[in-house]
């Protein structure tokens, strides 16, 4: 259903016809580690993910899995191409 709650509009598994069904009845904001993040969505009360109602769960074991800035970093630090994700992008 589309969220009528903190990201009003957005398509959400959470929401049903009583409301917000995740823990405590809303989405929670993102962490500091998420700034960059392509999956962040602005609204009026605050930043909040696309992909998870509470990002700080996502952090709380190391590196969240779905960042898209984390890989960008990863990629950049160890210098290494995996050379069939290569191929496929070349065949683009
Ligand atoms: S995908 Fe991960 S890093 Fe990106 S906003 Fe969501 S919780 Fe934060």
């Amino acid at each position: 259903m589309v969220c009528t709650s903190v990201k009003e509009g957005t398509e959400c598994s959470f929401m049903g016809s009583k409301g917000c069904q995740f823990n405590g009845g809303n989405c929670h904001p993102i962490t500091e580690k998420c700034e960059g993040c392509q999956k962040v969505v602005k609204r009026p009360s605050g930043d909040y993910c696309l992909a998870f109602p509470d990002p700080t769960i996502k952090w709380r074991f190391g590196n969240c899995s779905m960042a898209t800035h984390m890989k960008a970093k990863d990629e950049k630090k160890n210098g290494k191409v995996n050379p069939l994700k290569a191929s496929k992008r070349r065949a683009h």
